[in-house]
């Protein structure tokens, strides 16, 4: 199968959804780490259609919800600096920090542009020569090689108005950090296909052998994914643990090097801070010292100080798969897209959005 449609053929949908029910000989527990497959397994039914042989809970698989509250003031204090523009992504500039997001930060006379790609922004600082442009750089491994091309453009086109807020998060270190969270239920992963392509599997073979956890590398679209759990409850019920790659279209076993050497050439692996999840050992890279002046938590300094709210949104437990959105108090009450009370719910990505949008009659349904 090459082609999209086949891979949202309702036949072959069927077949593996009776697969499953029939290998399944009990509720096993998987969880998804990417915002797509979250979608995509909210939107096709297929938690629903699976409800009773596979607990499908929903890890940090959105980049966007997981960037720190400090990192947004900051980037929210320099949009309002003068001479200064901030770009991000269209999702990020909505995520709060402990005050504004960057939106409320542009209806004040902050500086926000929202760009589709990171050398979006290396244009804009090569127009605006008067201004600093700050990239705020969110994503995974998926995203992180394109930031660093923007980073090793600027350097080429010497432009000293241009620097990064560097905010790429890296996925394994999370599920390490789940697996070892008290009361952890997760029994197997679905991988993030997007991210594997950039890393490749291999890296999670060690992650097995420790956890003793089957992952499953998967793409986005229904077939993919049920194909993926199909796999999951197999090597659960046979008690196998193994990296299977289920996604072989885009991923291969050692990933695309080239994107990891541009990796590689301009960061280097760091502790981040995740939202909802606190210091990740390893979660987030960090500009290698000669791009330091690229570096903007380095060019500028640090004048905003984050407040500690109290908050009711419980996106960590939903990040961690400790609870599903609609089990949030707050959900379709105090928190909807229209008024976010946290980013899982702000960002497209994110699993409180994903269960807003495509599955609105739970909003009717007691809680
Ligand atoms: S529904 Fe809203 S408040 Fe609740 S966890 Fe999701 S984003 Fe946070």
């Amino acid at each position: 199968m090459k082609y999209l449609s086949e891979f949202r053929n309702v036949s072959a949908a069927k077949i593996l959804v009776q697969q499953i029910r029939d290998r399944a000989t009990r509720r096993w527990v998987l969880m998804d780490v990417c915002g797509g497959q979250t979608h995509s397994l909210v939107r096709y039914g297929i938690e629903q259609e699976l409800e009773e042989h596979v607990d499908l809970i929903h890890g940090p698989g959105c980049p966007v919800c997981v960037t720190s509250t400090e990192l947004i003031d900051f980037a929210v204090s320099l949009s309002l600096q003068p001479d200064t523009i901030v770009a991000s992504f269209g999702d990020m500039i909505r995520v709060p920090g402990s005050r504004d997001s960057l939106m409320q930060a542009r209806s004040r006379g902050g500086n926000v542009k929202i760009v589709y790609s990171p050398v979006d922004a290396v244009l804009i600082a090569a127009k605006n020569p008067q201004s600093q442009i700050v990239f705020f750089a969110v994503g995974f491994e998926t995203t992180a090689p394109a930031t660093a091309i923007a980073i090793l453009q600027a350097a080429k086109l010497g432009l000293q108005n241009f620097s990064v807020l560097p905010a790429h998060v890296r996925v394994l270190p999370a599920m390490q950090t789940i697996m070892e969270m008290p009361g952890n239920r997760v029994e197997a992963f679905l991988a993030a296909g997007h991210v594997c392509s950039v890393t490749g599997f291999a890296q999670y073979e060690p992650f097995v052998s420790n956890y003793k956890v089957p992952v499953v590398v998967t793409g986005f679209e229904p077939v993919d994914l049920l194909g993926g759990i199909l796999r999951c409850v197999e090597m659960l019920e046979q008690g196998i643990c193994a990296v299977d790659n289920r996604y072989g279209r885009s991923v291969c076993r050692a990933g695309n090097e080239s994107a990891q050497a541009i990796i590689n050439r301009v960061y280097m692996v760091d502790d981040r801070d995740w939202r909802g999840f606190g210091t990740i050992s390893g979660g987030g890279y960090r500009l290698r010292s000669e791009f330091a002046n690229f570096d903007a938590a380095k060019r500028f300094e640090r004048c905003v100080q984050t407040v500690a709210v109290e908050s009711l949104c419980r996106g960590g437990d939903v990040m961690s798969g400790r609870i599903k959105p609609k089990q949030c108090p707050a959900f379709g009450v105090g928190c909807t897209p229209e008024s976010p009370m946290g980013a899982p719910m702000v960002s497209s990505e994110g699993a409180c959005a994903a269960y807003y949008r495509f599955d609105p009659l739970q909003l009717e349904k007691p809680r």
